[in-house]
C-alpha cells in the first residue's frame, strides 16, 4: 500500500509535458503565449489563428536520438513507428540506421534537466510568420528516468512512450489539452499522470484518426 502511495507520488512529480511555441519575424523570434491559454483547441495555431502543420512534402524526415540507452532507443523508436504507420505521407528514417541528406531534422534529447520539476518533456516549435508549416530543425527535450512504467503490472506503457507519442504530436501541429473535456480522449492532455488515472497512456482511436485526416492514409 505504501509502496503504491510513493510510486503515485513519484509520478506525480513528471506529470506536464510542456510546448514552448514562437515565430521567426524577421530573424528574431517571438514567443507567443498567447496561443495555448486554454487549451481547448485540438491545433497548434499559427500567427494569424491559421491551423499549423508540419511539412512532410520534401520525404523523409531525419530523426537525431542523442544520450538514450540501447534500452530506451528501442522504446523511442517503437513510438515514433507506430505514428509513421498511421500515414504513408509520415515517414521517419533514424539516423543511426540509415544515412540521408535531408533538412526535415527531429532532434530528441535525453536527460534534460528542466526548470520546472514537474516537467517530462517539451518541444520547441517555431512557426514562419508567412506560411502554416512548422520549421525545420525541431528540438525534443527529454526529462531523464522515463523509461518507467505508468503501472507496475504492465511494463509496456512506459512514460517514455507516452511522453516521445505526445511530443511528436506536437510536431504534427497538434496542441496540448487542458481542458476537462478533453481528460480521457487524447495523449495530447498535458498531465500524464490525470491522463493515466483516465486511462490514457497511448495514442487513442480519436488520436490515430485525427492524424490520418491530417496528414493522409
Ligand atoms: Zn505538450
Amino acid at each position: 500500500m505504501l509502496k503504491n502511495k510513493k510510486h503515485c507520488k513519484l509520478a506525480k512529480i513528471i506529470g506536464i509535458i510542456g510546448l514552448a511555441l514562437s515565430f521567426i519575424m524577421s530573424g528574431a523570434s517571438l514567443t507567443s503565449s498567447l496561443i495555448n491559454i486554454t487549451g481547448n483547441s485540438r491545433y497548434i495555431k499559427s500567427m494569424f489563428f491559421i491551423d499549423t502543420k508540419l511539412d512532410t512534402s520534401k520525404g523523409d524526415i531525419k530523426i537525431n536520438l542523442y544520450d538514450f540507452t540501447d534500452e530506451e532507443k528501442a522504446i523511442v523508436k517503437d513510438s515514433i513507428k507506430e505514428i509513421d504507420d498511421l500515414s504513408s505521407r509520415i515517414n521517419y528514417v533514424f539516423s543511426d540506421e540509415e544515412d540521408i541528406s535531408t533538412n526535415q531534422v527531429i532532434n530528441i534529447y535525453n536527460n534534460i534537466e528542466f526548470k520546472n520539476s514537474k516537467t517530462a518533456g517539451d518541444v520547441d516549435l517555431r512557426s514562419s510568420f508567412f506560411t502554416i508549416n512548422i520549421q525545420y530543425p525541431i528540438n525534443i527535450n527529454l526529462r531523464e528516468g522515463l523509461i518507467n512504467s505508468h503501472d507496475e503490472n504492465d511494463k509496456s506503457a512506459t512514460l517514455l512512450s507516452h511522453v516521445v507519442k505526445h511530443e511528436i504530436m506536437h510536431t504534427l501541429g497538434f496542441n496540448d489539452l487542458r481542458t476537462d473535456r478533453w481528460l480521457g480522449k487524447s495523449i495530447m492532455y498535458y498531465d500524464t499522470d490525470k491522463s493515466s488515472d483516465y486511462g490514457v497512456v497511448d495514442l487513442t482511436e480519436l488520436d490515430k484518426k485525427d492524424i490520418i485526416e491530417r496528414y493522409g492514409e
